[in-house]
């Protein structure tokens, strides 16, 4: 059997050569380093940073280190598993399950409609991959609806960029970290999170300011400069109230402002009622520190605002983001180096996802509602128009109540593990079980969500196939194929391919015969769009360029500087080239604290050497040692005294939902009344309660109430 994708089963591609080294971007988080892969006798035996590419330069965290490591798990999927009549998972043929794949998902569209299929996809695979995803799915198999697990991360950046600025477009490059005099960083622990980010941060020669607004003592907030503890979710209204004192001292850059901007007028009126006293009362933190904090903003030449999950992961979340958004327009602080309103990504390609999924947006950043749009896209693609679906899918949530309601009877999941990630995890476990028809496309078998598939597709991880990513800071980046895939294993390029010519509409990708061939399909979409890399001349090009960051138009206009940044000449993507202050009162979470449940649940990230849900990373017993071994909750010491909780101890961790166990971490790096647990945990999601931002549909991970509690014996 030869898979489609350019190269047969087996081998590694003809463009490497058995010795040698072989540069790629790291495909677990989205800061994009480049790790060197060193072949020995056309095997892979150990990785190192790459030294001069521009952004890691020589860096790698932990994950890095040890991204082969993960490949020769012994769970890895080899072939097909299909669901037999006992209820048990054996072994197929490729040509069975392709069969199974399509025969179930056509009799379930046959009798309930084109919205009785979706998919769930991922920021994990290369963006040919996620294209070819879309497209097959869409435009070939006629479903109308798919996600992908960015929603969990990234969707309130792109709703609140497009909002703010006309498109999903993070305005900075990784050298404003270097070049910022003051740098904000809201609901982000970047040491921890991106910690070659940090890397960048301690590079800065400026001996910058660094603002860390966290309600916890996190790594970073420990060696910054100033660390704003405020109540958890408090966020929007401290932002408030940052830009009223601004306003109130006359430290807005009114030039900027009424040249480049809309609404700002409004705005201010908006803000009247964000003064201190208010600020100070909701936040808890004191006036003397709230006024320290204005006064290095208004004082800071080059002050960049950064943000990450603590914002995006809110019940408000948009109007958050865009709270920081608007910091920067007034007081100027964009499109110069050191600037910017800059939400930082998660996974590796949740950027690629952002532009490419097929899902939110149609492919290259268009929409789907837009005719015209749909009129290019299908020119590009030589495709009947009335093959696009002339509305975006259904969000990630609301793909789940589908499934409550009946609606949606079969799911197709690519490369991510709801039933370990998504809010409200018992409720998505009851879920998953009504369906129909369950396919799971994974490198593993024992992922919680394969466990529950009728069918698992096995696929090539990272290393095992080719394609590109793009990071955080727009670059567009190359990773290749080092290693074979084991079994009958293949790359998500090669199924997908694959269930196209099952279904019986391979003809429609006859153009997307390799994942190079499809990156020049992408550029000719990108064509006009702000996101534009027409002059991208191919792998080779991003290659020699240490990757491109978007925009790259054809037409001479892009410089070829290894390092750019959105917004120079003060033009915004809206029509009128201005940008868009927006916001809305605060309003409190759904659920709300209570004497059974008094304490706030937080989660993050434990260290640096987890990944999401463990998936790839539990395979390495190195990064294992680099993490906690057992569960813990970190509580204040106050709150654990009121318990009669000793350090160290057992203890339960119970919302309105369900139950974890946990070892007690008394530790005043959270403040009293909240508490923390690591988000990889496989029983964190057993507590967090589902509410979305309505905007972005992102759920709300950051707030949950609970109550910590010494196990009793029918806890046993
Ligand atoms: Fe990979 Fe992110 Fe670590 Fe860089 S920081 S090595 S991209 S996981």
């Amino acid at each position: 059997m030869r898979a489609p994708g350019g190269f047969g089963l087996g081998q590694v591609p003809e463009r490497l050569r058995p010795d040698q080294t072989a540069r790629m971007v790291c495909g677990f988080c989205s800061t994009g380093c480049s790790l060197d892969a060193h072949l020995q006798d056309g095997v892979p035996v150990n990785l190192t940073p790459t030294a001069d590419y521009p952004v890691n330069l020589g860096m790698a965290c932990p994950k890095g280190w040890e991204a082969l490591t993960p490949l020769a798990a012994p769970d890895r999927a080899t072939p097909p598993l299909l669901r037999d009549a006992r209820g048990r998972l054996h072994p197929v043929s490729w040509e069975e399950a392709l069969g199974a794949f399509t025969h179930r998902f056509k009799d379930i569209l046959a009798a309930n409609g084109p919205e009785s299929v979706a998919f769930l996809s991922t920021g994990q695979i290369p963006t040919e991959e996620m294209a070819l995803l879309g497209a097959v799915a869409k435009f070939g198999m006629g479903l109308v609806h798919g996600d992908g697990n960015t929603r969990q991360c990234m969707a309130t950046s792109v709703v609140a960029y497009k909002q703010s600025f006309g498109f999903d477009a993070p305005p900075y490059t990784y050298a404003d970290f270097e070049q910022s005099d003051v740098i904000v960083l809201v609901g982000s622990n970047l040491c921890v999170a991106h910690p070659i980010l940090w890397e960048r941060v301690c590079r800065n020669p400026h001996s910058p300011e660094v603002l860390v607004v966290d309600p916890r003592t996190t790594e970073t907030a420990m060696a910054a400069t100033q660390h704003l503890a405020i109540r958890p979710k408090s966020d929007l209204v401290l932002l408030y109230g940052l830009a009223h004192l601004l306003v109130e001292r006359g430290c807005v850059d009114r030039q900027f402002v009424d040249e480049h901007t809309t609404a700002f007028d409004e705005f201010a009126a908006f803000l009247v009622d964000f003064g201190p006293d208010r600020v100070v009362a909701e936040t808890g933190i004191d006036r003397e520190q709230l006024d320290h904090v204005v006064d290095t903003i208004a004082r800071g030449e080059r002050v960049s605002f950064w943000w990450t999950m603590g914002v995006n992961q809110g019940h408000e979340s948009t109007r958050t983001a865009q709270a920081i958004i608007n910091l920067a327009l007034m007081t100027g602080n964009i499109g110069r180096p050191g600037t910017g309103a800059n939400s930082i990504t998660g996974q590796c390609n949740a950027m690629g996802s952002r532009l490419f999924s097929n899902t939110t947006n149609l492919l290259g950043g268009h929409d789907f509602a837009e005719p015209a749009h749909r009129a290019k896209v299908a020119g590009v693609l030589g495709i009947d128009p009335a093959c696009i679906p002339d509305r975006p899918s259904l969000a990630y949530d609301q793909i789940i109540e589908g499934i409550v309601g009946g609606r949606i009877k079969g799911l197709w999941v690519v490369a991510t593990n709801p039933a370990h990630s998504w809010i409200s995890q018992g409720h998505l476990h009851e879920v998953l079980d009504r369906l129909d028809f369950l396919v799971v496309q994974d490198m593993y078998t024992s992922t919680e969500t394969a466990q529950r598939a009728d069918l698992v597709l096995p696929a090539a991880g990272w290393g095992e196939k080719e394609g590109t990513f793009i990071n955080s800071e727009r670059r567009v980046g190359l990773i290749k194929r080092v290693a074979k895939a084991p079994g009958a294993a293949l790359a998500d390029f090669s199924i997908f391919k694959l269930i196209a010519d099952a279904w019986g509409c391979g003809e429609l990708f006859r153009e997307w015969e390799s994942p190079e061939a499809v990156f020049a399909i992408l550029r000719r979409l990108s064509a006009g769009q702000p996101c534009d890399f027409t002059g991208i001349r191919g792998y080779e090009h991003l290659e020699a360029a240490g990757g491109v960051q978007w925009p790259y138009p054809a037409d001479g206009t892009a410089d070829d500087a290894s390092e750019r940044r959105l917004f120079g000449d003060g033009r915004f993507f809206h029509g009128d080239g201005r940008a868009r202050f927006l916001f809305e009162t605060p309003r409190p979470s759904r659920e709300f604290l209570r004497p059974k449940f008094p304490l706030v649940l937080l989660t993050g990230r434990g260290s640096s050497s987890e990944w999401h849900t463990g998936t790839r990373t539990s395979k390495s017993a190195l990064l294992r040692s680099l993490s906690a071994s057992e569960p813990y909750v970190q509580l204040a010491p106050a709150d654990a005294e009121a318990r009669g909780v000793s350090a160290n101890e057992w203890v339960v961790v119970e919302s309105a939902r369900g139950s974890m166990r946990a070892r007690a971490f008394v530790t005043s790096t959270v403040r009293p009344g909240a508490v923390f647990v690591p988000m990889h945990l496989a029983t964190t999601n057993q507590l967090t309660q589902a509410e979305f931002d309505p905007y972005s549909r992102q759920p709300s991970y950051k707030w949950c109430p609970v109550q910590v509690r010494r196990p009793e014996p029918w806890d046993a």
